[in-house]
């Protein structure tokens, strides 16, 4: 295996390095470059692998292979060639960010155990968010608050990170608040005063670069407590959000910050109670509607366009035509420019279900109707076509009246 000096570890804010290429591998349809030392770090641990250049060819990913190789990820189509030298630059933004957060991610699981006797069980870093496993069931939302603000103020006071490499013997005496993986020597990577851990990984030199940090949320998995934090500018962009949206809402509203929720919880009791008044005041006007239609005919043919009338108009005629003894009527509601909801009520006549059968083959068909029911009540959604109503008329009359 050629073996590839590592920089990461020693220098890690250096962004550019002269590198010689001493490998090229196959690595699922792409290129891997395998060079004598490089500042990329490979993907492990919670951060992802690092990406950048090698001249002006981009390194999409650095892993680990295999037997254990650094492999710098490139396109299949690079022709870079063996025992070429080239310039090495690494995706800083990328990088930083992933730092940032594998030490917040220390910081925060130190906290956690230290002050609060809180096991992390495992982690997940992403593009914008940390999410901590813990051991714990339950963590009441004070708790929560109490590990967001002394990880804050740890970060307000400063602390260096520090590595050491220990022998084997040496780590019990350390008592580490997770037990160590690796068989040779360990990597002691340590907060001042806050955490003490085994790892591989890239950190910042102090945690005042971490900035902040946020709590956002909880969530239970696996019967544990998983934590999400957000930290730096991503927690500063969320919180800024969430001023936008309170600001809004106050305007919107005019009350202040403390009064939103109660005044939300008003005006939806309040929307409740409108609807309500709504659909009496328009139950009433569509009875009223129907039997000025229904006057005076022995068997009323009414053609009902109620679009004009709430969303549940065509609900409210349904129940309304339970009372009606004898009626043929078709109602339709434009739902939007293309569809509509209509509504066929059959009932009191001979041969309704042949009647249907005649309005669904001269005219559902030629709207695209869907849906269905069984006599006295057929309803649906169609092509929006408010002449349907005249169509349907005439077929009612020739039936009914031949
Ligand atoms: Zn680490």
């Amino acid at each position: 295996m050629k073996l590839t000096k590592t920089l990461f570890l020693s220098e890690p804010y250096r962004k550019e390095l002269d590198v010689t290429i001493i490998d090229i591998k196959e690595h699922k349809k792409h290129k891997a470059l395998i060079l004598d030392s490089t500042i990329f770090y490979p993907e492990g641990g919670g951060p992802e692998g690092d990406r950048g250049f090698i001249d002006e060819t981009y390194i999409v990913n650095t892993i680990h292979g295999d037997e254990g190789e650094i492999l710098h990820v490139v396109d299949p189509s690079c022709s870079l060639e063996i025992g070429t030298t080239h310039h090495l630059r690494l995706d800083w933004a990328h990088r930083y960010h992933y730092m940032v957060q594998h030490t917040a991610q220390h910081l925060i699981s130190g906290i956690l155990f230290t002050s609060f006797g809180i096991d992390t069980l495992s982690v997940h870093l992403s593009d914008t968010y940390i999410a901590i496993e813990t051991g714990e069931p339950v963590i009441d939302q004070e708790t929560l608050y109490h590990i967001e603000d002394e990880v804050n103020r740890a970060i307000i006071t400063g602390g260096a990170t520090h590595t050491k490499i220990v022998s084997q013997e040496d780590v019990p005496i350390l008592n580490l608040r997770r037990s160590v993986k690796v068989e040779t020597d360990v990597r002691i990577v340590s907060i001042e005063g806050y955490d003490e851990i085994a790892c591989g990984g890239v950190h910042v030199d102090n945690i005042s670069e971490l900035n902040r940090v946020m709590y956002l949320m909880s969530e239970s998995i696996r019967g544990h407590v998983r934590l999400f934090f957000l930290v730096s500018d991503i927690a500063k962009e969320e919180m800024r959000g969430y001023k936008e949206v309170v600001d809004e809402m106050k305007n919107t509203l005019s009350v202040p910050r403390e009064r939103i929720i109660e005044r939300v919880k008003e005006n939806q009791l309040e929307i409740v109670s409108l609807r309500r008044e709504v659909h009496l005041y328009q139950q009433s006007i569509i009875e009223q509607t129907l039997s000025s239609y229904m006057k005076g005919k022995e068997t009323p043919i009414v053609m009902m366009d109620v679009s004009e009338y709430s969303f549940d108009a065509l609900k409210v005629l349904s129940h309304i035509l339970l009372d009606v003894p004898k009626i043929v009527l078709c109602a339709i509601k434009e739902r939007d420019k293309e569809n509509m909801n209509y509504l066929i009520c059959i009932k009191g006549i001979e041969h309704e279900q042949e009647l249907y059968g005649e309005i669904k083959l001269k005219v559902l068909q030629s709207i695209k109707a869907k849906g269905g029911g069984k006599a006295p009540l057929w309803q649906g959604i169609a092509h929006n076509n408010k002449e349907i109503l005249r169509e349907v008329e005439k077929v009612c009359n020739r039936v009914i009246y031949g």
